[in-house]
């Protein structure tokens, strides 16, 4: 039987162990990737020691599990029925899948089935074991199944180490979309220099804004995005007023649509602030999972006709549409630093990426 090296999660709160395991088979509509890069989430710790407790309904991989979200390398085998990939393509495997089955799968939104379930993180529902059963391999193994329908193919000019980073950027593209944004309209970026805000910033652009108003504490990293293009993005300095009141300086009727990338740790009352940023009829997109509540008062948010929206990743499809725009220059990630470990330093890799992370540095594990 060939064998392949995975590191493997045994116990809740505990260290990676590299284990040798049996490199799996494809099965029907499924194909086979040697990985060759995979992200580092900085919030893994907190997934592996603390979410049985914290979000008992978001349930974990039995365990001993791999665990890796952001997954790019080649396909090296595909399952009967797959017509569409052979062993050679470059890909990147989203790695959110639903049961298939059910009339949001069959529509292409698998993010709204409920057994939505990422492979190597944590499923939103009781059918996400079943799941993860079906594909128990991910990016901290040498190879992985996935489903043939969740592969976006990698142009050349984008390395499999910038496509480990694909989830951040996938998530803040299907937040712009559902934010209506318009050519010539006006953004604003709360937490604008952390991982998922260096790309909204870079899609906001892409997307034709005429103004992205970036949010932060970071004044030298809040500079490093006004470089991207100083006629259109405006920086904003958490600290030196209310959010609210510097957007408005700015843009007296407010911008248009507002993304909200903070993290859980950051204090809901930023997020409140930006929201008085928002202009009659605009849109609010959480994608960070700052920790509420958030209060929203009905007769002023009806008489604005704000919109408060939360989004969760991105189909296939919206990942297809978001390297089409990399590979065509719409999107440059070449700001973003390469920072890869081996495989054996996962553990090390992930306390790092904890404490270190920032919306420039790519943090990922390669497999040599
Ligand atoms: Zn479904």
């Amino acid at each position: 039987m060939n064998m392949m090296r995975a590191a493997r999660l045994h116990e809740i709160g505990g260290s990676f162990a590299i284990d040798q395991i049996p490199i799996p088979t494809p099965g029907r509509q499924e194909v086979l990737v040697k990985v060759e890069a995979c992200g580092l989430i900085p919030n893994l710790r907190n997934v592996v020691t603390h979410f049985p407790n914290w979000y008992p309904f978001l349930p974990l991989p039995a365990l001993p599990a791999t665990f890796g979200l952001d997954s790019a390398g080649t396909v090296t085998a595909v399952g009967d029925g797959v017509t569409a990939w052979k062993p050679g393509d470059r890909v990147y495997v989203n790695p959110g899948i639903g049961c298939g089955e059910c009339r949001y799968c069959r529509q292409g939104e698998p993010t709204r089935c409920n057994s939505y379930t990422f492979m190597g993180y944590f499923g939103f529902g009781p059918g996400s074991q079943a799941i993860f059963e079906r594909y128990p391999h991910a990016g901290y193994g040498e190879y992985l199944t996935a489903p043939a329908a969740n592969l976006v193919r990698l142009p050349d000019t984008l390395s499999s180490a910038q496509a480990a980073r694909l989830g951040y950027l996938g998530t803040a593209y299907s937040a712009i979309r559902k934010s209506a944004l318009r050519p010539g309209q006006s953004l604003l970026i709360l937490g604008a220099t952390g991982t998922l805000g260096v790309g909204a910033t870079l899609l906001a652009l892409a997307f034709g804004a005429a103004r992205v108003l970036v949010v932060a504490r970071d004044r030298t990293a809040l500079e490093r995005l006004v470089a991207l293009d100083p006629r259109r993005v405006v920086p904003v300095l958490l600290g030196e007023g209310g959010i609210a009141g510097q957007a408005r300086r700015h843009l007296p009727d407010g911008v248009d649509a507002m993304l909200d990338t903070l993290g859980a740790k950051a204090p809901a009352e930023l997020s409140v602030d930006a929201m008085g940023a928002v202009a009659r009829g605009g849109r609010i997109v959480q994608i960070g999972g700052v920790a509420g509540p958030i209060p929203i008062d009905p007769h002023p948010f009806m008489c604005a006709q704000l919109q408060y929206i939360g989004s969760l990743w991105f189909t296939p499809t919206e990942g297809e549409e978001l390297v089409g725009m990399i590979g065509a220059g719409l999107v440059d990630l070449g700001l973003l630093e390469p920072r890869a470990y081996p495989l054996e330093q996962l553990n090390e890799a992930l306390a790092a990426v904890e404490s270190q992370a920032n919306g420039f540095t790519n943090f990922h594990i390669t497999h040599a």
